[in-house]
């Protein structure tokens, strides 16, 4: 694997533009340098850059591949290729970045990897990594999540990790990044908090960006390769963003390709509490120690919210997606719960592929896209298989799509 982990930015303080850097406590931000002084040298070795790519060849099964998905095309006028992640192990993207986090703090010493995790998707992963590299792994998780998402618990359990119960509050995500922080803070030295997306301080933006850029580094080659040009749009799906990032990194200097991020409008962009989309009803703000857009209510604090993908339903996002919006490099906007679902049900029957529900408000807007006269190519990253949203779009949704 070449090592392409270089770019102009984030600065030294981890700033893309005015977005970014990091709001921790004091002891906490010692423990940040040692992590970015850590991956800056770490990046650079070969050795590691080896092994990453070894893992993400022979375990993962990367290069995932390109499919020109035909009918979808005809059925609205577009012509959409698809970014398969949704093929790696563990059935997404998050493997890319979760193996790059534990080959890091295995190298750094540290003894376990702890995360916190909403619908168990990023536990998942970071168990699947963390058995692999030998460490020892705790994942937080809100207690009425564990319920609701029983199979992940257990092949946590099964990987070998703790999964350990956020039982105060709302006993959710919120609930669990609060009890994962506080485990955190208890041992930060032999611990490595692991952040699944592009968000949180410097150096997780920047590190999970660089881990993620394998997505598009492959896909701007293989795309050339199938067509012999460069794709007119590229489209993916932003929660913290590390999806859309890892497609995005290798597309910036090329002005020809337009780039587009897709947020959840939920069931209704107009309600608070309704919908995640950060850039396009958020603000800038600090939250969860780094300055980007986010959803705050009255008081500052997060404000609650929702999309039908779990993945994407973050009341902020990573900040080089803010500084990409301002600068007006990737344009982003919404599709909602109705229109992904749509678009869930025509990939799966029209090219016999079963999405993520987060990739399929991707899907969905290359669709509109094409219904709205886009006559260039449109290049998706599917993120992520659906098979963990199965029997929830069934029970919800399966009626009105014939299935009784
Ligand atoms: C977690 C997840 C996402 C959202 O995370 P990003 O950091 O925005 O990429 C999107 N798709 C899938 C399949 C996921 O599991």
């Amino acid at each position: 694997m070449k090592n392409t982990f270089t770019s102009a930015l984030p600065d030294a303080q981890g700033y893309f533009g005015e977005y970014g850097g990091s709001f921790i406590p004091e002891p906490l931000q010692v423990i940040m340098d040692d992590i970015t002084a850590s991956y800056l040298e770490i990046r650079q070795e070969p050795g590691f850059i080896e092994e990453l790519g070894r893992l993400y060849k022979h375990y993962v099964g990367r290069p995932s591949p390109i499919f020109h998905a035909e009918s979808l095309s005809a059925s609205c006028g577009a012509d959409i290729y698809l970014k398969r992640e949704d093929l790696n192990h563990t059935g997404a993207h998050k493997i890319n970045h979760c193996l790059g986090e534990a080959l890091l703090a295995k190298k750094m010493g540290k003894k376990k990897l702890i995360a916190e995790t909403g619908a168990g998707q990023h536990g998942v992963a970071l168990a699947t990594a963390a058995a692999l590299v030998g460490l020892e792994c705790d994942i937080y998780m809100g207690e009425v999540d564990m319920k609701k998402e029983h199979p992940n618990v257990v092949r946590m359990h099964i990987l070998g990790a703790r999964v350990i119960p956020a039982t105060h509050g709302r006993k959710t995500l919120k609930e669990a990044v609060d009890a994962a922080f506080e485990g955190y803070m208890n041992d930060p030295v032999n611990q490595f908090y692991a952040i699944g997306s592009v968000v949180g301080p410097h150096p997780f933006p920047m590190m999970v960006r660089d881990f993620q850029s394998i997505v598009g580094n492959e896909a701007r080659e293989q795309f050339q390769e199938m067509t012999g040009a460069l794709p007119d749009n590229v489209v993916a799906c932003v929660g913290g963003g590390s999806n859309a990032l890892g497609i995005f990194t290798a597309f910036l200097d090329d002005s020809s390709v337009q780039l587009h991020g897709v947020e959840p409008a939920g069931r209704s962009l107009e309600v608070d509490g309704e919908h995640a989309a950060t850039m396009t009803k958020g603000k800038p703000g600090v939250m969860h120690g780094f300055k980007s857009y986010m959803l705050q209510d009255e008081q500052g604090e997060p404000m609650e919210v929702y999309s039908v993908a779990s993945g994407l339903d973050y009341p902020s996002v990573g900040p080089q997606h803010s500084y990409l919006k301002d600068i007006g490099r990737v344009n982003y906007s919404s599709v909602d719960d109705r229109e992904a679902i749509d678009a869930f049900f025509s990939l799966s029957r029209q090219e016999g592929i079963i999405p993520a529900v987060e990739s399929a408000h991707a899907v969905a807007y290359a669709m509109k896209m094409g219904l709205g006269g886009e006559k260039g190519s449109i290049l998706v990253n599917l993120s992520g298989r659906g098979d963990k949203d199965i029997d929830f779009v069934v029970e919800h949704y399966g009626r009105e799509y014939g299935i009784t």
